[in-house]
């Protein structure tokens, strides 16, 4: 078969400029994986009788013991609800809670800590803003705009919004190697366009979308942007300020953090604008039977007691990466995934899927004649952990003329010797079906 040679990949524009302005000579000289992964006791399991190479990142990263302790921490000596009494575990618990809220803040610079709302997920941030916002908003005829790249998490809620509406939703295509059109983007937008949705970073071919220039051109037209930055927030330094989108969501387990938490970041004038999505405790100012008024944000769209501890969990857990410094991790997983591809690319069998220019540490391949399935169950046998299926990202599956891919994601743990074990992996894989 003749391969598809894949061009290596050029460091971020973001990756660049985060790397430009640390103050370490050499990021790379600074950062020593060895300690690192010492700090990941789950990266010390074995599995089938090899040692555990984990490159599933992308679906959900490992937490290091600075977060595990930080939890334990929490449940042994400050947990209680929170905002609701003054004795001293509420008070505890409530200051933990709204310092985790600054420390998020400050980790995507926002302007406000009110402007950060803890949520469950990524998912649940952009299901708010399209059944606050979105309600409130978008009316028939309207039009939003996806892309062809987006996560199930950014389709469907749109497309439940415009089912109600009877709005339309637009697509930006990409090219074949997984670059968005920014031509066909910029003809998409008219009178009728109301939003944009797209992702930051591509969980499915790694591609890093041109997000700030898509944000100004959307801008221009007076039409906000909301970006999905599941995958951008745990490899790039993200500041809400300088791409200057109005909605900005990502989730704390793909940050080395817990599961059921994640933000939903919006400027004060938009919050303060939309009406609650859900009601409960803590999201009120008061409650009579004929009317109720609504806490100021973020409270208003916190309903019910939050998740207190993944909250201060997730805190420790961009403690800890702020620790190491996102140009350091960015650029250590760049030269992973520079790697990663150009021996991929030289494998007779595989075909890279998803080459382009600007990517974050995920790779997608097809081994020629061997279903995605298959390659993961043999992988697992050696020991790695991949991704194989739709990614959630079914459109773009069609779109590329798969049903499935197999996926190997990289986090700032991982190491060229996980490199060269999928490789050796592959290689195992190719032979039972030679
Ligand atoms: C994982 C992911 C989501 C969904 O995140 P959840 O944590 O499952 O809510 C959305 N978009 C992208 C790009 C993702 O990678």
């Amino acid at each position: 078969m003749s391969q598809l040679l894949a061009p290596k990949p050029n460091l971020s524009p973001a990756a660049t400029a985060a790397t430009a302005s640390a103050n370490t000579a050499s990021p790379a000289a600074a950062f020593d994986v060895a300690r690192i992964r010492h700090d990941f006791p789950i990266l010390g399991l074995s599995v089938a009788g090899k040692p555990l190479v984990y490159l599933d990142n992308a679906a959900s990263s490992q937490m290091p013991q600075a977060v595990i302790d930080r939890l334990v921490h929490y449940q042994t000596h400050e947990h209680a609800n929170i905002h609701r009494a003054v004795h001293y575990l509420s008070e505890t618990a409530t200051a933990a809670y709204e310092a985790a809220r600054v420390t998020l803040q400050r980790f995507i610079n926002a302007p406000e800590a009110r402007e950060v709302i803890f949520t469950s997920g990524t998912t649940d941030s952009i299901n708010l803003v399209a059944q606050s916002w979105g309600r409130q908003n978008i009316k028939a005829g309207d039009e939003i705009i996806l892309t062809v790249l987006e996560h199930h998490s950014n389709i469907v809620p749109w497309q439940m919004l415009a089912q109600e509406k009877g709005a339309t939703i637009r697509v930006v295509p990409m090219n074949d190697a997984g670059e968005l059109e920014l031509d066909a983007y910029q003809a998409l937008f008219n009178a009728r366009t109301r939003l944009v949705c797209v992702g930051h970073v591509s969980n499915a071919l790694g591609s890093i979308h041109p997000v700030k220039e898509m944000i100004d051109f959307a801008h221009a037209h007076g039409v906000p942007v909301l970006v999905d930055g599941a995958q951008a927030a745990p490899h790039l330094a993200v500041d809400v300020q300088a791409l200057g989108c109005d909605f900005y969501a990502f989730s704390g387990h793909k940050l080395c953090g817990p599961t059921g938490i994640g933000i939903l970041y919006g400027r004060a004038a938009l919050l303060e604008a939309m009406p609650p999505y859900k009601g409960g405790g803590d999201m009120i100012h008061t409650v009579t039977f004929e009317k109720t008024t609504y806490a100021p944000i973020p409270n208003k769209f916190e309903a019910g007691t939050p998740p207190i501890a993944a909250a201060i969990g997730l805190a420790a857990a961009v403690d800890y990466i702020s620790g190491i410094g996102m140009s350091v991790i960015a650029a250590h997983e760049h030269s992973l995934l520079a790697d990663a591809t150009e021996q991929l690319a030289a494998m007779a069998g595989v075909r890279l899927i998803g080459t382009a220019r600007h990517k974050a540490a995920v790779l997608s391949f097809a081994l020629q004649g061997i279903h995605p399935h298959d390659v993961g169950t043999l992988l697992n046998q050696e020991g790695v952990a991949v991704r194989t299926g739709h990614h959630c990202a079914q459109p773009l599956m069609a779109r590329l003329g798969v049903a499935a891919t197999s996926r190997a994601s990289f986090a700032f743990y991982n190491t060229h010797a996980d490199v060269d074990a999928l490789v050796a992996g592959i290689r195992a894989v190719q032979k039972v079906f030679a």
